[in-house]
């Protein structure tokens, strides 16, 4: 589901938006690239306990400003990061897929392969983002509940 992107790629990505190549910057994104699951701010913050938080947030911020990251919320409410893909752009955020929360482990899955239809909008609006939630159980807790 998700790709496995490599060091080198990052520093691309990091080049594509102009941004500098700092070892920070480096960890989140392998951070978040190693998971398929969002990575919840408190998980960022324990492994970038290096660096203070205000940097770690300006990073984050940076991130989904340029359209390499989007937010999402777990189910307590608490801010989660997720990659984008390729087609997101500084401003324009393509995350149009379905966000799964898992009630019990509080994962939150983008569930890309799912194949949904645009919005069409009445006349006037104008979407910038759009984010969707479902809950329930993922594979791996339904798997141990049933044991
Ligand atoms: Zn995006
Ligand atoms: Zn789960
Ligand atoms: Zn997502």
């Amino acid at each position: 589901m998700e790709s496995v992107v490599s060091k080198h790629n990052f520093e691309e990505l990091l080049d594509k938006h102009h941004l500098k190549k700092t070892g920070p910057r480096l960890k989140v994104l392998s951070m978040m690239a190693s998971k398929n699951t969002a990575t919840s701010q408190p998980d960022l913050e324990s492994v970038m306990s290096d660096i203070d938080r205000v940097t770690l947030y300006r990073i984050l911020n940076a991130f989904e400003k340029k359209g390499i990251i989007h937010k999402v919320f777990d189910l307590n409410g608490t801010a989660n990061y997720a990659m984008c893909h390729s087609n997101c752009e500084e401003h324009h955020h393509h995350d149009e897929h379905l966000h799964f929360n898992c009630t019990i482990c509080k994962n939150v899955y983008c569930l890309d392969d799912l194949n949904l239809p645009p919005l069409k909008l009445p006349d006037g609006f104008k979407m910038e983002g759009f984010t969707l939630y479902a809950n329930g159980t993922c594979p791996k807790c339904a798997g141990a509940i049933a044991k």
